[in-house]
């Protein structure tokens, strides 16, 4: 099987290059090419000698998955699904609003989490995917954008708990912002966790300006238990005092994403608890109406819950945005889109 390309650094590269008698700056040149070019094949690196293209696509390969779903939905967002070399699949999506264009990509083959609500940890978790399997979603994501336009932004939301991956992750996250990668800058890089403190004060030890999402989804020990169960494991002060931490050390502030799911979290009493929680942080809370998945038994709560919940927050001087559900057409809600392939196509869930 031919090497991942963007499973190597640009070091490995290089010295791959001078074992076989070519320069150094090679690497840099085909790096320009995946990143800027969005060459997909080493065929039409134009700039490299024929000899080397050969040589290079005889080793590597510059995507090791494959597309095998794309649906765009009418807003414009578009959902794609890879198969790795393994036949696991993995999903991520481009989403366009106003100046923004965000990817959002997986980390996880599955999730181990089990939130209770969410698609994705159904099946629980089969693998960690490598550094070269998220960059390449960037990558594939990013090259469906009109050739003028560049990403602006990179949130990891998709299947899997980010945190759990985070020795991958955290390369694939710097090679997106490195000025030979894609040159983004940190600060629009968000991380979501489900909230694992020790993690969470890893990362922040990193030093990076990454933006980091803590799902909340639950104001009281109690509740979050039930909907979030590593919270049992965890508990929620060490979450909010490892958020804490988080903005201690990186001086950005910590948004905390809350799923609103009718009738269980979604009612004065949570809003009230939750505007306790929020109460002298700087921190700002994410509000995502539910977005229903087959055989799970949650819903959205009414506009109208959603309004009183927003409102008794901000009364309480909270800063709060409500996230405005984009692809819902195309299951681009985590884990959705491959529940769907793997279920609708009849092929059997890999094991
Ligand atoms: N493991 C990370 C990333 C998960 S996906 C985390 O927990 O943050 C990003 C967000 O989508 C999480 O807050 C997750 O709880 C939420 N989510 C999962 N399923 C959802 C659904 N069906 N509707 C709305 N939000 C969902």
């Amino acid at each position: 099987m031919k090497r991942p390309l963007l499973d190597a650094t640009t070091d490995e590269l290089r010295d791959w290059l001078g074992r076989n008698g070519h320069p150094p700056f090679r690497a840099r040149q085909v790096n320009r090419w995946v990143f800027e070019g969005r060459a997909t094949s080493f065929e039409t690196m134009s700039d490299l000698p024929m000899d080397l293209r050969r040589r290079l696509d005889e080793e590597w390969a510059v995507f090791a998955t494959t597309l095998v779903r794309h649906h765009t939905s009418p807003d414009g967002t578009d959902k794609l699904l890879l198969e790795c070399p393994d036949g696991k699949r993995v999903e991520c999506v481009l989403m366009a609003e106003d100046d923004r264009r965000t990817v959002c990509v997986s980390t996880q083959v599955g999730c181990g989490m089990g939130c209770v609500f969410c698609a994705s940890g159904l099946k629980g978790v089969e693998r960690n995917l490598t550094t070269g399997e998220i960059l390449e979603q960037v990558l594939m994501a990013r090259n469906f954008l009109p050739a003028e336009e560049r990403l602006t932004n990179l949130v990891v939301m998709g299947m899997g708990e980010s945190l759990a991956n985070l020795d991958q992750l955290i390369p694939a996250l710097d090679r997106v912002c490195a000025p030979d990668g894609l040159g983004l800058g940190q600060r629009r890089v968000t991380v979501s966790t489900v909230g694992l403190p020790e993690k969470m004060r890893k990362l922040a030890e990193l030093d990076r300006q990454y933006h980091l999402a803590v799902s909340l989804h639950a104001p009281t020990e109690a509740l979050r238990n039930e909907l979030v169960p590593v919270n049992e494991r965890v508990g929620l002060s060490a979450v909010m005092e490892a958020a804490d931490a988080y903005f201690r050390r990186s001086g950005r502030q910590v948004t905390f994403e809350y799923v609103l799911l009718r009738g269980l979290n979604d009612r004065p009493q949570d809003a009230s608890a939750l505007a306790g929680l929020m109460d002298r942080r700087k921190a700002h809370v994410n509000l995502i109406p539910y977005n229903p998945v087959a055989g799970l038994p949650f819903e959205r709560p009414t506009a109208d819950a959603i309004d009183r919940f927003v409102r008794t927050l901000r009364a309480r001087g909270v800063s709060v945005t409500v996230r405005k559900t984009k692809g819902r057409e195309i299951d681009a809600a985590c884990g959705q889109l491959r529940r769907r392939f793997e279920a609708g196509a009849g092929v059997a869930a890999p094991s």
